[in-house]
């Protein structure tokens, strides 16, 4: 399979984003990446080009189910129109800038932007399952304090075809035969401040008919709380939705996510209240458990009653260590120790292992070796 970056200056997008969507060739003829224009750009262009409404299908199945480079392999398709829409479209590949394995069977990618740009993917290895870790954005706005990703700043928005090229790209890059059947929006990022690329990108790796059929429950939206697109993502996509709780007073999620200043605990908590909940679905609460700062028992008990009565789990994160921020990660047993208040009130609360630890597999930390940062 041939990597290559697409050459161009992408288009502004009214929100300062780029709009992976244009691409420019050398005679200078504009085109449209095929993942951004998904289902509803596709269906618009062969309305306008007297063409049969489903050939869309026929032409997202080429791509996202049979992994097709370009229009050229799409042998169903006559020739004139697969002749036309090369002229119109490109089917997006990211480069590989870098990858790196780690013991535990999990690969982190540094993929390359076609403005030269980079954004990390983890494909996470699980028992019979992988898991990837998408970026939404370049670096990230929100500012958290313990976060590697926060440190950069934002550069940007992805586009929705950049998003879904990082799944379209792992599942070609994944090693043996493990299959990849889970997301979570856990990479470099604030998935919710870039709300509609992120909808439409869940839009086509959900679409089981043409797009690539990964289940509702298994893809995972993590925010850290910008509470008003809580709801709203429940109505627009059927993904789930993750958390970034991280401290249970203000004055101390303030200091560690300035985002809390918009929109306080108890803002937040009313805004998961509201998201539609499907049957037998909970809410993941994620804290980043830092040492000395947020991790005692009585913090613990907080927690546990902030959440009750949510139909909520809890998912702890023992702080991954950066030379960007000054905290430190707790005693194993002070971890141990947390998790038992939660468990003792009922919560199902898994400690998430430090997956690639060895291969600097915390959010923004390949980028950053990789980069000189
Ligand atoms: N912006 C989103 C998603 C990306 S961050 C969010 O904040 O939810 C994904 C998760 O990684 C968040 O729960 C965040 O709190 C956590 N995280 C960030 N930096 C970390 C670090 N150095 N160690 C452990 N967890 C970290
Ligand atoms: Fe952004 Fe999430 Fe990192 Fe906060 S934790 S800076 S929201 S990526």
């Amino acid at each position: 399979m041939s990597r290559q970056k697409q050459g161009g200056k992408p288009a502004e997008t009214k929100d300062g984003g780029t709009l992976a969507a244009a691409h420019t060739t050398a005679s200078g003829q504009r085109q449209t990446d095929i993942l951004s224009a998904g289902s509803p750009g596709l269906s618009a262009w062969l309305k306008e080009h007297g063409e049969e409404p489903f050939r869309a299908g026929q032409i997202l199945r080429w791509v996202c189910q049979r992994q097709a480079d370009s229009f050229e392999e799409m042998t169903d398709i006559k020739k004139d129109l697969r002749e036309r829409l090369a002229r119109d479209f490109v089917v997006p590949r990211l480069a590989l800038l870098d990858q790196a394995e780690s013991g535990d069977g999990s690969v982190k990618y540094l993929f390359g932007l076609s403005d030269g740009q980079a954004v990390e993917a983890v494909l996470m290895a699980e028992r019979d399952h992988y898991t990837l870790c998408v970026s939404s954005q370049v670096g990230c706005a929100m500012g958290c304090a313990f976060c590697r990703t926060g440190a950069m700043g934002l550069s940007r928005n992805l586009t929705a075809g950049e998003i879904v090229a990082q799944v379209r790209d792992a599942l070609t890059l994944a090693p043996g035969k493990m299959r990849l059947t889970n997301l979570v929006f856990m990479g470099m990022g604030e998935p919710l401040a870039n709300y509609d690329n992120l909808v439409a990108a869940i839009t086509l790796l959900m679409d089981a008919d043409r797009g690539f059929a990964f289940a509702g429950r298994k893809v995972t939206v993590s925010t850290a709380g910008i509470a008003p697109n809580i709801p709203r993502l429940g109505r627009d996509t059927r993904a789930s939705l993750a958390v970034s709780l991280n401290a249970v007073d203000d004055a101390l999620r303030t200091r560690l996510m300035p985002i809390n200043a918009t929109y306080p605990i108890e803002d937040l908590l009313a805004a998961c209240n509201r998201f539609p909940l499907q049957k037998g679905r909970r809410i993941t609460f994620e804290y980043v458990l830092l040492a000395g700062v947020n991790d005692s028992v009585t913090e613990a008990k907080k927690l546990a009653s902030l959440l009750h009565p949510k139909r909520a789990k809890v998912n702890l994160i023992p702080y991954n260590p950066h030379d960007a921020s000054p905290f430190s990660r707790p005693s194993e047993r002070a971890v141990r120790d947390f998790q038992q208040v939660l468990l003792d009130r009922h919560y199902t609360t898994v400690i998430r292992k430090s997956r690639g630890a060895d291969i600097h597999a915390a959010c923004g930390q390949l980028r950053a070796k990789a980069l000189g940062e």
